[in-house]
């Protein structure tokens, strides 16, 4: 009996992990615009930032293009969960396309926000990862107002005309530990600094930084299912790192090398917000197949967040009905 308990191994799903209500709202919208336009529909950008989600929808014949200088006037073309900025929306109307906005809701809150404190002459300063596509189009609600800090150097560095007028935004997903010391600093060098009302980290990326905090000491080594452009997937290899635990990206099972498990009994198993669940069972499935493993849920809170879809495809016929 010991012995076969000494060879099983342990996986931990750390919970809430993978898709979150935004990705899951952005890839309907795709699937309706495919199932209901005659015509090819195109994607600026990567709908939500997966490999494999991508793949799947090129394989569909959807046409994922990075600007819109490459969709013919008159097209479909769907915005990504990232947001786009203002230029993006006009460049698209004088080309008369069919927009539809796959824009997380969440990621239009921060627009909100960086319009509303700009137009009452704010500088913003907005935290977050330069060359993103969520911070470009932020940056782009108001060009002229709003500056980007990447570092903690980027705050002491910082210059505001008015402090008395200056308030700060974040990219929904980073890390939540990094923000606080991001915000400690700024409010150190402008103590008139105004606070938005709410946080911009998102829930989705909070969640799933928890749920890997409540199992990372207890693994081993950690596993994180996502794509290197997926900032909150990265965010939670840091994480996991940081607190001494080696932690690697994978975007399937076929990235994992054989050494990561060398001697390891306990493996933390999380996934990104924009990797499928599938992904994750794959994963799960690959392990199985080099021994036996024991599999345990570690839900630390249920997620009951829903967007509903725009109208755009909410009414749209579907063709295969
Ligand atoms: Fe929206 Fe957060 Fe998901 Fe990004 S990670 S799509 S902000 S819910």
């Amino acid at each position: 009996e010991q012995t076969k308990a000494a060879g099983t191994r342990r996986i931990l799903l750390a919970g809430p992990r993978s898709f979150c209500a935004g990705v899951e709202r952005a890839i309907e919208i795709v699937e309706r615009a495919l199932r209901s336009h005659p015509g090819p529909i195109y994607v600026r950008k990567q709908i939500v930032h997966n490999i494999s989600v991508v793949e799947d929808f090129t394989r569909r014949g959807v046409i994922f293009v990075e600007e819109l200088d490459e969709v013919p006037n008159g097209s479909t073309v769907v915005f990504s969960a990232h947001g786009v900025s203002p230029a993006v929306r006009e460049d698209a109307a004088r080309r008369q396309l069919d927009v539809i906005d796959g824009t997380c809701p969440l990621v239009t809150k921060v627009h909100a926000k960086a319009r509303r404190f700009a137009a009452r002459g704010d500088t913003v300063v907005l935290i977050g990862h330069g060359g993103h596509e969520e911070v470009e189009g932020t940056l782009g609600e108001a060009p002229e107002s709003i500056v980007l800090v990447e570092t903690l150097e980027d705050v002491q560095n910082l210059e505001i005309p008015d402090p008395e007028r200056a308030s700060y935004l974040t990219q929904t997903t980073l890390a939540v530990d990094d923000t606080a010391e991001f915000i400690g600093a700024l409010r150190q060098r402008f103590p008139l600094l105004h606070e938005p009302s709410s946080e911009d980290i998102c829930y989705a990326t909070t969640n799933r930084q928890h749920a890997l905090g409540a199992i990372v000491d207890e693994s081993e080594l950690v596993l994180v299912v996502g794509s290197t452009n997926s900032s909150n997937s990265v965010r939670l290899v840091e994480l996991s790192r940081r607190q001494g635990t080696p932690a690697y990206l994978i975007d399937s099972s076929k990235d994992i090398q054989p050494e990561w498990l060398d001697g390891v009994t306990t493996i933390g198993l999380t996934a990104g917000a924009s990797a499928p669940p599938a992904l994750v069972d794959e994963v799960v499935g690959a392990l199985r197949e080099l021994g036996p493993v024991s599999v345990e849920e570690r839900e630390i809170s249920r997620e009951t967040t829903h967007f509903e879809l725009p109208a755009a495809v909410r009414d749209l016929p579907d063709r295969a009905q």
